[in-house]
């Protein structure tokens, strides 16, 4: 029904079609683009349908839950950990805040919020990253930073790690570019000068300084099938502005650093002479300045500006993590056994030995699920073709008796 004859006029506007780009015909009169616009809105706004807030790139805004739902959210998935769920909260939500910003007022930029998680392995790090994007339902990748090298030596170009987080977005480009990358290991490519323990054959510093471009934010061309890049090879141009970068550590020594740093203070001001420091977890007191000490270049600690830690988890905590989440362990082998018909029960007694075994082989969380399994094997190898099964209570005894025969485990 549009067209552009020379004679007619927009009946609400009454602009000649010559000053139009469209002209709609209808029973008796037109309208033109503009008006047609301009009576969207209106009845949008009547209506009470207005659209979502626009992003930069035009597309729909997330909609986008404040801290504290976010940390309630986490609290359903990961046990304890609070300081480093409220930082995360905060800055996961400025971060979309951010992205969110319509076109028009961009006068205050507001800076990204990358942020460095430091912690034991197994404390919650990769789960917490992981946790966020199912919340926010943005894409979500796993790096892996030693395997990252500068280009040109043997390993992965950095923008491999793209490469996953366009996979994990179904090669929907827009949709990666505001996902989260989470990069594991990252104290794995500290400086080796001050870090003497780490012995890599690729300087650390190369590769820091290879990811500093994706962290900056800037178009980064992907080989859409990964591997490294060739002349021939058909790339896809990835802007990284928008998407959250989260790195995560163990840094071990840095309790080192901070207490010599700590100390120094203490003994500099003389105000601050009577501070008790908790020894038990000096990460609570990390800064920047022992990320760089520990061997993060500068710009990479300027680029990550959050920081936080993780505490150890201790014993209740562990017991905990069996128990609590949303998808706990003994809830996921309870309905696996459940889909047979059978009602599985573990005596308290038997989580504390699970508990006390996680903590004996160092394992942390992660030990816990290769724990549960080397006790309920037996039964969930025998029971689905035992006539009848009802039900099956793991005491301590029977935990500690498939555990002793466990020749993997028991040692
Ligand atoms: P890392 O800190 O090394 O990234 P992960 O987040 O990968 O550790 O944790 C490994 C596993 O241990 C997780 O999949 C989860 O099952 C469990 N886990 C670790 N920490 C917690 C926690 N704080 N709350 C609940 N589960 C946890």
């Amino acid at each position: 029904m549009a067209n552009n004859k020379k004679s007619e006029h927009c009946s609400f506007c009454g602009r000649p079609a010559s000053d139009t780009l469209m002209m709609i015909q209808g029973i008796d009169g037109h309208i033109c683009e503009r008006c047609a616009e301009q009576a969207y809105l209106i009845v949008k706004e009547e209506l009470g349908t207005a659209d979502e807030p626009k992003t930069k790139d035009g597309s729909s805004a997330l909609s986008l839950k404040k801290p504290k739902e976010i940390k309630d959210f986490l609290d359903q998935y990961v046990i304890g950990q609070d300081e480093a769920k409220r930082t995360l909260a905060v800055a996961v939500y400025n971060h979309y805040k951010r992205i969110s910003q319509k076109v028009q007022d961009d006068e205050v930029e507001i800076e990204k919020s990358n942020m460095i998680l430091v912690g034991e392995t197994g404390t919650g790090k990769t789960l917490m990253a992981r946790t966020i994007a199912k919340m926010l339902n943005v894409p979500f990748a796993i790096a892996d930073a030693t395997v990252l090298t500068e280009a040109g030596y043997v390993g992965e170009d950095v923008e491999n790690i793209l490469v996953r987080l366009l996979q994990a977005a179904d090669y929907n480009v827009k949709a990666a570019e505001r996902g989260i990358v989470f990069i594991d290991e990252i104290d794995k490519i500290a400086r080796k000068s001050d870090n003497p323990s780490i012995t890599r054959d690729v300087s650390g510093e190369g590769v820091q300084q290879a990811l500093l471009k994706l962290l900056e934010g800037s178009v980064c061309n992907v080989p859409p099938q990964g591997g490294r890049k060739h002349p021939e090879q058909k790339m896809i141009p990835v802007n990284t502005k928008d998407i959250l970068f989260i790195a995560g550590g163990a840094f071990d020594g840095i309790e080192r650093i901070i207490a010599a740093r700590k100390s120094t203070n203490i003994i500099g001001y003389s105000t601050n002479a009577d501070q008790v420091l908790d020894k038990s977890n000096m990460l609570q007191y990390l800064a920047p300045a022992d990320l760089k000490k520990f061997g993060l270049i500068p710009e990479i600690v300027g680029r990550m500006p959050i920081i936080t830690h993780l505490d150890p988890l201790d014993d209740k905590a562990l017991k905990r993590i069996l128990t609590e989440p949303k998808n706990a362990l003994v809830k996921q082998f309870t309905k696996l056994f459940d889909m047979d018909g059978i009602q599985l029960s573990i005596e308290d007694e038997a989580l504390d030995f699970v508990v006390e075994k996680a903590i004996e082989f160092k394992l942390g969380a992660r030990g816990l699920r290769s724990i549960m399994e080397a006790i309920l094997n037996d039964a969930m190898f025998e029971m689905p073709s035992t006539k009848n099964p009802k039900q099956l209570v793991i005491t301590r005894a029977y935990a500690e008796e498939k555990i002793s025969k466990n020749t993997k485990l028991a040692q």
